[in-house]
């Protein structure tokens, strides 16, 4: 089995589903991680090139815990949008990867970048599958069913549709996040709390929903084809996740 997970920064995908991600890898699925831009918004004492070059490293060590591959787009932080470039790059990532799931981000987030990585999905997996379409890769051979990550704390995502636990894989979520040391200790000068500490936070008030100790929350995407939460684990895979598809 085949995953593709879609953020625009750098520590995106650890925040919102990486403890999914842990239970496909633990049962033998490749893994890709794509990121969207160089998260060279993401320091206050740093040049934006510094910025970008540590932040990248951080990305790679993060997916080495997970033992995923990652790609590195390299859009500017703040100024993702959807263009035919960034269309075709991300056509691109898709062909590469081949994936049987794609993870990217809701359509309702907050931040501009995470819409616009939504929308670059929804886009990508879809063209991903015309030949016609020039690439370096070969056309997909079928539209990959699209997950929309949780947003942060769930502000405006409206209700997810499926739950997976992930208590036995919190700890490798908050290992790749602890990479993320640049956006770590800003947050807790800033704000006496780290990534870490909110992404426990929000994967309990998930669990809680659910009645588990920790959970990750995902919506399908309804435009065509449309996805459904069995499209998690096809059938046919021997990858099976801890499913909690009904709130508490
Ligand atoms: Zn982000």
């Amino acid at each position: 089995m085949r995953i593709l997970a879609m953020g625009a920064h750098p520590d995106d995908v650890e925040l919102f589903c990486a403890g999914t991600l842990a239970h496909y890898v633990r049962q033998g699925a490749h893994v890709t991680v794509a990121i969207f831009t160089n998260g060279e918004l993401g320091s206050r004492t740093l040049s934006p090139e510094e910025t970008a070059a540590v932040r990248e490293r951080e990305a790679l060590r993060a997916v080495g815990v997970l033992g995923a591959e990652l790609l590195w787009l390299g859009a500017p932080d703040g100024f993702l949008f959807d263009t035919p470039d960034t269309r075709r790059e991300a056509v691109d990532a898709v062909r590469r990867s081949r994936p049987d799931v794609i993870f990217a981000h809701h359509p309702g987030d907050y931040h501009p970048d995470h819409r616009a990585v939504s929308q670059l999905a929804s886009a990508a997996r879809l063209l991903a599958r015309e030949p016609s379409l020039p690439s370096p890769h070969p056309a997909t051979d079928r539209v990959a069913p699209l997950f929309y990550m949780d947003t942060l704390l769930g502000t405006n995502g409206g209700t997810p549709d499926v739950w997976v636990d992930i208590t036995e894989t919190m700890e490798a979520k908050e290992a790749m996040l602890s990479e993320h040391l640049s956006q770590n200790d800003a947050r807790r000068q800033r704000k006496g709390a780290d990534f870490v500490d909110l992404t426990k936070q929000q994967a309990e008030y998930r669990g809680q929903q659910v009645g588990v100790r920790y959970a990750e929350a995902f919506t399908c995407a309804p435009s065509h084809p449309a996805t459904s939460a069995l499209d998690l684990t096809p059938a046919g895979d021997d990858v099976r996740l801890p499913l909690c598809a009904t709130p508490r």
